[in-house]
């Protein structure tokens, strides 16, 4: 599928918000979720081929160094009346292909993409809920956010880079919000397993039952936030949609990698529980 970029907007001074519109984004079929995501494909600036093309069809026809690189992005919104589609980029200062691009991308501009996919939704029959993130899963704490009902209840915390990085979210539930923001040094990266650390699971409002856990974003981060719920807050793997976004130091094609083995290990901790 592609779409042409209809609108770019800078919403903080690290999130680019990416309009998508045309292309044959009127064949689009979203699923009922709120971390629906694309797998975006990205060019090479010498790739002989046409702007919009078939990535499989990429990868038979074309050597390896013509192939697009491979970058996942959470569908902010869909709306399937102005066939609009909506993702937030985070740009980054490390060289990224899919930073880059968002932060030069200009009116008319082609995304060719996979997907969506998807597997969360904010479960009504959660006692609460437990929204963790950075940036790159802002996207999809925000939707699920706008998804929760009067009387749901929620706790987010999310790691941003300061006041200037944080974003209005919107809710009908009763949302117990608090940004986290990164010094610069080595204590950001445990700046989210210290704030869910500090939180009260018996407080009123949270002594209903163990939450739903969503926790996303970047792989050693989460993976302590995880071990932490599974092994000192009781919760089960059946409470917790948990996936490692990205990786520190890594580009995606070296995260990807070793991706599956990070996942088999991360998937072991706390094993006995
Ligand atoms: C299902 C899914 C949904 C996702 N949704 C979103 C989304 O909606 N928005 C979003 O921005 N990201 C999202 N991500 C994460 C995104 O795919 C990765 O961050 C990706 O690596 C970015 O690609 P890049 O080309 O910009 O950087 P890469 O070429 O992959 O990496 C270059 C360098 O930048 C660093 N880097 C990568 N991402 C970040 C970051 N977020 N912050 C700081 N440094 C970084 C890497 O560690 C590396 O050192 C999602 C990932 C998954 C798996």
């Amino acid at each position: 599928m592609h779409g042409r970029v209809v609108r770019r907007q800078e919403l903080t001074p690290s999130t680019v918000r990416i309009v998508l519109g045309g292309g044959d984004l009127d064949g689009l079929v979203m699923p009922d979720a709120t971390d629906a995501y694309v797998n975006a494909a990205f060019p090479p600036v010498a790739a002989s081929y046409a702007e919009v093309f078939e990535p499989g069809v990429v990868r038979e026809s074309c050597p390896r160094e013509e192939w697009p690189a491979r970058r996942r992005y959470t569908v902010r919104s869909w709306d399937p009346a102005a066939l609009e589609l909506t993702l937030d980029f985070v740009v980054h200062a490390d060289e990224g292909v899919a930073s880059r691009w968002a932060t030069n991308a200009r009116a008319g501009d082609v995304l060719v993409f996979e997907g969506p996919g998807s597997g969360y939704r904010p479960s009504p029959d959660a006692a609460w809920h437990l929204l963790l993130g950075d940036e790159s899963a802002l996207p999809a704490i925000a939707a699920s956010l706008e998804a929760l009902r009067p009387g749901d209840r929620a706790v987010v915390r999310i790691v941003c880079d300061g006041p200037d990085h944080e974003i209005p979210l919107e809710s009908r539930g009763d949302v117990d919000l608090a940004w986290l923001h990164r010094h610069g040094d080595e204590r950001d990266e445990s700046l989210l397993l210290a704030a869910v650390e500090a939180l009260d699971f018996a407080a009123p409002g949270l002594a209903a039952g163990p939450p739903f856990g969503f926790v996303h974003g970047e792989a050693d981060e989460i993976r302590g936030v995880r071990r932490h719920l599974l092994s000192e807050r009781g919760l089960s793997r059946q409470d917790l949609s948990c996936s490692p976004y990205w990786r520190r130091t890594m580009t995606d094609e070296a995260w990807r990698q070793i991706k599956r083995e990070y996942v088999a290990a991360m998937e072991a901790d706390a094993a006995g529980v």
